[in-house]
């Protein structure tokens, strides 16, 4: 009956520290802070080439120099990767609630995102028929909110991110356990 009550106790006690530990994981600031989720899509814009301006055009030059950041890739090629792939690009259900910010915004690229809402995957010219999630998600290597048929040069395949366990464990660096794990520490 002890051994019941012990196992018990600690098992209370984990749950307290899981619950408390992925309260602690709030949203991340540039989500909630337009100025700074600018300022962080600008210095991506600069050090590494996030576009295309407008993903609805076919925009071959750009892919062209996509495609010549990577050693002997074609801008077909270079199409297909894209943040909706990327690994770095999170569209969990926790992230996507975190999204939302001001779309009062008046800068070119601000614009056209305005219009890429709603679009469906035949709209973006060699957008990935398959495997890349799309619409607007959360970029955690850059910190901004970007959309999934627009890519950088730090791309790095693996994503997207689409569980609240997985995006919590790329924001804080920290694995969760997921369900099978914990049924199997059982
Ligand atoms: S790191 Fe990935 S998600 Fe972020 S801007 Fe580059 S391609 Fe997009």
């Amino acid at each position: 009956m002890e051994g019941l009550y012990k196992g018990m106790k600690l098992l209370i006690e984990n749950w307290r520290s899981y619950i408390s530990e992925n309260e602690a994981v709030k949203c991340p600031p540039p989500t909630q802070d337009l100025d700074l989720n600018t300022k962080n899509r600008d210095r991506c814009r600069k050090e590494a080439d996030y576009g295309p301006m407008n993903p609805l055009k076919p925009s071959l030059k750009y892919w062209q120099l996509a495609a010549g950041k990577w050693a002997g890739a074609t801008p077909q090629e270079a199409m297909g990767q894209r943040c909706g792939n990327c690994v770095a690009f999170d569209v969990s259900p926790r992230m996507l609630e975190c999204l939302p910010i001001s779309t009062d915004q008046v800068d070119p690229m601000s614009m056209v995102d305005e219009q890429l809402k709603d679009k469906i995957i035949n709209d973006f010219p060699g957008f990935p028929k398959e495997g890349a999630a799309l619409g607007f998600g959360y970029c955690h290597m850059w910190k901004f909110k970007c959309h999934s048929a627009r890519a950088c040069n730090t791309w790095a395949g693996g994503g997207p991110v689409e569980t609240d366990e997985q995006s919590i464990e790329t924001q804080t660096g920290k694995k969760q356990d997921t369900e099978d794990d914990k049924n199997n520490e059982q």
